[in-house]
């Protein structure tokens, strides 16, 4: 087959691979229904995260079993599945407690943009749809898989609740989606920072209240404006970043609570800052496992459509170029077809 491999910055190369085969008796070979371009694959891609060798890309997938090893006891060929980036036993105590993507057996899935794909703890891992869903629901279950758990997690970690105010930092996807989440959650109020007119335009569709344009000190300033001094009851952080992590920690109010899922990159927390700020810190990779039933029922009940967040699609062998438009910030998020 052919798949994604990045050689380092901006060289991303659709080339011959090996096809996936059964490597233990827990995996299973997915056929891709569609795959997509995650904004942490830009790190590595801006050069931000080093590539030591070449090395094959995507976690993000949804698709039909091919083929199952002799332990794999809930799955058989011909089923639509839907998993995550991690693989998890969905047994063990941690998986028990919700976090899959720490489970004592956890293992990176990645080679995800390519028409095939090895999914270890098939079991755990993967989760069946009923029947094969309708063309049309792709692109949602497809963002089901990462960037809207991802999201989805973001607002758990900050405890959004019926009524609170909600602010999410970044606009990215995963921010978008948290949009979505929060008001999935029952948040009255949402703030969404953006200063860029399709993004702000979608985070009003998915449910933002307002949008504001300042970031870093200015923005918390604003914050505070709105929430008459206070700070807002949750925060999504969706970047990464030192500002953006400062910003999410100074616009939540006392006992107030962030949710980060921005893969940090250069982040360091001053522990006297953290003392007197009073908040809640929660976050990570998302435990997308966990939520994946509820979500893929969201999705095929019609009450959400996070494949919106899609704003460009095209043949997965023309990946280079998903890329380079995510970087460029053309799209906010490219959704290939094998
Ligand atoms: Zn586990």
């Amino acid at each position: 087959m052919k798949a994604t491999v990045m050689y380092g910055p901006r060289d991303v190369r659709f080339e011959d691979r090996p096809d996936p085969e059964l490597m233990k008796p827990t995996d299973a070979i997915i056929r891709l229904a569609a795959t997509s371009v995650c904004g942490s694959d830009l790190w590595p891609y801006r050069g931000l995260q080093p590539t030591d060798e070449p090395t094959p890309m995507g976690h993000e997938y949804c698709g039909v079993v091919e083929e199952v090893g002799r332990d794999v006891k809930t799955l058989r060929p011909g089923q639509f599945v839907v998993g995550s980036f991690f693989a998890s036993d969905n047994s063990c105590p941690v998986c028990q407690y919700g976090y899959q993507t720490s489970c004592q057996q956890t293992e990176f899935v990645g080679g995800a943009q390519a028409p095939y794909l090895r999914v270890p703890l098939a079991d755990g891992t993967l989760v069946a749809v009923a029947e094969t869903p309708d063309a049309a629901f792709i692109p949602s279950l497809q963002a089901v898989s990462d960037v809207l758990g991802t999201g989805w997690f973001a607002a758990r970690a900050a405890n959004v609740q019926p009524g609170s105010t909600t602010v999410v930092v970044g606009d990215g996807a995963v921010g978008l989606l948290g949009v979505l989440s929060a008001r999935q959650m029952g948040a009255e109020r949402i703030i969404a920072m953006s200063r860029h007119a399709p993004r702000q335009a979608l985070a009003r569709e998915f449910g933002a209240t307002d949008v504001i344009t300042e970031r870093g000190d200015e923005g918390v300033a604003r914050i505070m404006d709105m929430t008459g001094g206070l700070g807002a009851d949750s925060v999504l952080e969706c970047v990464g970043t030192q500002e953006s992590m400062m910003q999410a920690i100074h616009a939540a109010r006392p006992g107030g609570h962030v949710g980060y899922v921005g893969v940090p990159h250069g982040v360091t927390l001053d522990g006297q800052q953290l003392f007197f700020e009073h908040v809640h810190l929660h976050g990570g990779p998302a435990p997308v496992r966990q939520y994946l039933p509820e979500l893929i029922d969201l999705v095929l009940d019609g009450a959400i459509n996070p494949g919106k967040v899609f704003d460009l699609t095209l043949p997965l062998d023309q990946v280079a170029e998903g890329y380079r438009a995510m970087d460029e910030r053309i799209a906010i998020k490219a959704l290939l077809m094998p």
